[in-house]
């Protein structure tokens, strides 16, 4: 009765049905239980302190972990290949977090500019100040880029597959060589093209994160984050960089996570320490409702990626359009990375350019009777912003600029209504301007 499936059967759609949450053992609940609860009973006081400790692994408080969040903790590393995976309680938290792991003051990130615009706040404003954690951020379109920039300091390499909202997509086999020979992770934001599309650890990738809350989920109503760890990164041989794994923990008798965790050391840590002490943990309902959406992934990315795609299309044709971004256009500069690494489909998330500038590009937002005009990407509804207003508004010109982001810019996530309706609706709000 409580087979798991995932165990015997490998294929992309079964472990995104399968994955992590086999029939229930006690009661035969074929739907994940949704585990209401902050903690649970020890066996007895050696139990207790056994999981305090370290020496047995299981369920002792919920904001270290939870059966329900382990349910797509565990689906998510599947779909990606990785050893392990992390929930958080949102995405930016999930970058919080494994950079909190790898990070002491002082160090220093070299980061994508090409990257969400909430993302690079984090990087440029809050780190430093909070935490002392400087960055310097390049264009992912020259490799030799990220090599430069790299110091003594740097311990870790940060980008996004597909980037929100310019349409980029990054040479990862590439940039994983250079974070190789630095012995540096690579750490790879796969939120836009999921792991239906592209999987970076198969690439070179040490680490994957993700905002649960965009296309894992689908269906925009639960935030979410995770960090999934290939379980490749060689952190005994670069132990003196690393200290969280590489020297006696005080909060735990003083072990020393490479030593007793090996491979699984930093999958550990982001529980029992990071977790622990950070508390980005995120909650048992959004888990089960993040697991809903994941079993339809492989079905919705593919449909997605055909409607992003013949709007791109339909726009790039458009008299009053003046540029698109769309990564899957054979116009685009990105169109053999996207055949590389995310399975020749451009994802769902891009700009254009209307004509007649920020005026033009407010008028389309408010027009729209299909799209929501809202800040958010990723739900099966066709979404719409103004960047320039809205999402990346905090951020100076010459940044916004950097990022491909003018008042003339439009981003849209590309939904599953059908797409005659999808394109009517753009044409009746570019015929208002
Ligand atoms: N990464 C990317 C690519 C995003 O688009 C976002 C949010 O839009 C985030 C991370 C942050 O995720 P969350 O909103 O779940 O914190």
């Amino acid at each position: 009765m409580t087979h798991n499936a995932a165990k015997d059967f490998q294929g992309f759609e079964t472990l995104a049905l399968h994955a992590g949450t086999p029939p229930d053992p006690v009661t035969g609940s074929r739907s994940m239980p949704v585990h209401f609860t902050t903690a649970y009973v020890f066996r007895d006081a050696v139990h207790g302190a056994d999981l305090f400790s370290l020496k047995e692994m299981g369920y002792s408080y919920s904001r270290l972990t939870n059966p329900t969040v382990n349910a797509m903790e565990e689906r998510l590393a599947a779909l990606e290949g990785g050893l392990g995976a992390t929930a958080t309680s949102s995405g930016h938290a999930a970058q919080v977090l494994i950079f909190a792991a790898l990070m002491g003051a002082g160090d220093h990130i070299v980061a994508s500019s090409r990257i969400y615009g909430g993302s690079t706040n984090q990087l440029r404003n809050v780190f430093p100040r909070c935490f002392g954690w400087q960055s310097t951020l390049v264009d992912p379109d020259a490799i030799d880029n990220f090599k430069r920039a790299i110091t003594d300091k740097t311990k870790l390499i940060f980008l996004e597959s597909m980037a929100n909202p310019s349409g980029v997509v990054v040479d990862i086999e590439a940039v994983a060589k250079v974070a190789e020979a630095a012995g540096i992770p690579l750490i790879v934001d796969n939120t836009l093209a999921t792991p239906a599309l592209c999987k970076p650890l198969q690439y070179g990738a040490s680490i994957v994160t993700h905002s649960t809350t965009k296309f894992l989920s689908g269906h925009g109503h639960a935030l979410g984050g995770a960090v999934v760890d290939g379980g490749t990164f060689d952190w005994k041989k670069h132990a003196g960089k690393y200290p969280n794994f590489g020297a006696p923990n005080p909060s735990y008798n003083g072990i020393v996570f490479n030593d007793a965790f090996g491979k699984a050391a930093l999958h550990v840590w982001l529980h029992a320490v990071g977790l622990r002490d950070l508390g980005m943990t995120q909650q048992p309902m959004n888990a089960f409702l993040t697991l809903q959406g994941m079993e339809t992934l492989a079905l919705r990315m593919p449909r997605h990626c055909a409607n992003a795609q013949a709007v791109a299309e339909h726009l790039e044709k458009h008299p009053k359009v003046a540029w698109v971004n769309y990564p899957g256009l054979k116009s685009s500069k990105y169109y053999n990375l996207v055949q590389k690494y995310c399975s020749g489909m451009g994802g769902a998330v891009f700009t254009f350019g209307v004509k007649g500038g920020h005026a033009a590009g407010t008028k389309i937002v408010s027009s729209m009777k299909l799209f929501s005009h809202v800040a958010n990407i990723g739900d099966t509804r066709s979404l719409i912003t103004h960047p320039s207003s809205t999402t990346h508004s905090q951020l100076t010109d010459e940044q916004k600029v950097a990022l491909g982001i003018g008042p003339e810019t439009i981003r849209v996530s590309i939904g599953l209504e059908a797409i005659a309706d999808i394109i009517a609706d753009l044409d009746q709000a570019l015929a208002q301007i």
